[in-house]
């Protein structure tokens, strides 16, 4: 993708992805079930396309950043700072949705379950210990068959290091082999690029033609409340965070108006397809070549964080989980609030990078505060699911930025000053 700031507006690819999401909305709205049906499989076509890199992306991308990141040490401060900043994002999302879920109230007199209908059956993920174990692979070619990211992570992260431990001759070669197989990747990524706006036209055409608007009216509070908590951490916290983590960095304050323009693509894509994990190869191209940041760092920030790193899924876990705390009269003590924060923390880290994830793992914050077994409170997370597409696709974003914002702050603290500097065109 070139940037050439002499593209007129509609050649330029936000645009066009902007006027999709419009259209494709006016064709949902007006075709229906049936409009979902005709061109649906195109925005399914679309995902299989960006899923099918995912994989030899991160890997490339990852041994051929942290082979260049050169000595095991190198690599431990990367791993340092990139792990503080997820936790410090993640709790700043989570205590976002605890302050608005406080403020708003939306589960208090609300006649929630006797609105809904279905039950929610779903499997409760395994146990935290379990989620430790299985970052790492026993087969890793199984791991990459199942697109197992933190074990493919893992992998080639103590793979790469391994690389840097090399004499000259075998480390040069083998380096320049993974770098070559990487810049055949994003080649492919950005001929994959090219086509999103028919991608998110089909996309958006299906999620508008089959979302039913019933259920919206009793979960209007919960809603509102979700979207303000989204709103504040996209538009206030982390704007405040990568410009003072900027200064901390680098001295000098990254601005958060040139770091959102430059992300729009991405963001898009996240709002369009539900899926960090999807959305992950343009996270990576834009990142890297709109917004500055080197292969060393991003490989390290970006492929983990969108697996990691979910600050949308921390504010919903936590508004979710005490929205039906509240709908159910349970207890509502500092002790349990703060174990909803804790554990939304815990259940943002585990949900897979892919649509409606997070409402799957909300059962480990509710098994938290002894809500787990409680059929009416699946019940309500059942209500939630019939409606949680357009607030899945609000989250995603807000993860997605995250990632980038974490990769931007700790691109600076390495040194990297041109980070943010301008806003790429084109
Ligand atoms: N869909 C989200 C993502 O891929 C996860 C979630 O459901 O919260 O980032």
């Amino acid at each position: 993708m070139e940037y050439n700031p002499d593209l007129p507006f509609y050649k330029r690819l936000h645009w066009q992805v902007l006027a999709a999401m419009i259209l494709g909305s006016l064709a949902g709205v007006t075709f229906g079930e049936a409009g979902a049906e005709a061109i649906g499989w195109i925005g399914e076509l679309f995902m299989r396309l960006l899923r099918m890199i995912i994989v030899p992306l991160v890997l490339t991308s990852i041994v051929s950043g942290v082979a260049s990141v050169g000595g095991g040490r190198a690599v431990g401060r990367l791993f340092g700072k990139t792990l503080g900043y997820y936790v410090v994002s993640s709790f700043l999302a989570a205590s976002v949705g605890l302050l608005m879920v406080n403020l708003i109230r939306p589960g208090v007199d609300s006649n929630i379950v006797e609105a809904s209908t279905d039950p929610m059956l779903v499997d409760t993920p395994d146990s935290f210990i379990q989620l430790i174990l299985d970052i790492v692979p026993i087969n890793f070619v199984g791991a990459a068959g199942t697109g197992d990211m933190l074990a493919i992570i893992f992998f080639c992260i103590v793979f790469g290091a391994a690389i840097t431990t090399l004499p000259e001759r075998p480390r040069v070669i083998i380096t320049d082999i993974f770098d070559a197989f990487f810049k055949a990747m994003m080649a492919l990524t950005s001929g994959i690029i090219k086509l999103l706006p028919i991608g998110v036209l089909a996309l958006i055409t299906r999620m508008v033609g089959t979302t039913g608007f019933d259920a919206f009216g009793t979960l209007a509070k919960y809603i509102a409340t979700l979207a303000s908590g989204l709103t504040i951490h996209l538009f206030i916290t982390l704007p405040l965070v990568l410009y003072f983590g900027g200064r901390l960095a680098s001295g000098r304050p990254i601005s958060p108006i040139i770091h959102f323009r430059n992300m729009l693509e991405p963001l898009l894509v996240a709002f369009s397809t539900s899926s960090s994990g999807a959305t992950l190869p343009v996270t990576i191209k834009t990142v890297r070549e709109k917004v500055g940041v080197s292969n060393k760092v991003s490989s390290f920030v970006l492929p983990m964080g969108a697996t990691v790193n979910m600050d949308g899924t921390a504010v919903f876990e936590c508004v979710g989980a005490l929205f039906i705390a509240q709908a159910l009269g349970a207890d509502l003590s500092f002790m349990t609030q703060a174990t909803v924060v804790l554990t939304a923390l815990l259940a943002s880290i585990g949900a897979a990078a892919v649509p409606s994830a997070g409402l799957v793992v909300i059962f480990i914050v509710l098994e938290a505060i002894g809500l787990g077994g409680n059929a009416d409170a699946a019940l309500i997370v059942g209500a939630m699911l019939a409606i949680d597409r357009p607030l899945d696709m609000a989250r995603t974003a807000v993860n997605v930025y995250s990632d980038s914002c974490g990769a931007a702050i700790i691109a600076r603290s390495e040194g990297e000053d041109h980070v943010d500097a301008q806003v790429a065109v084109g």
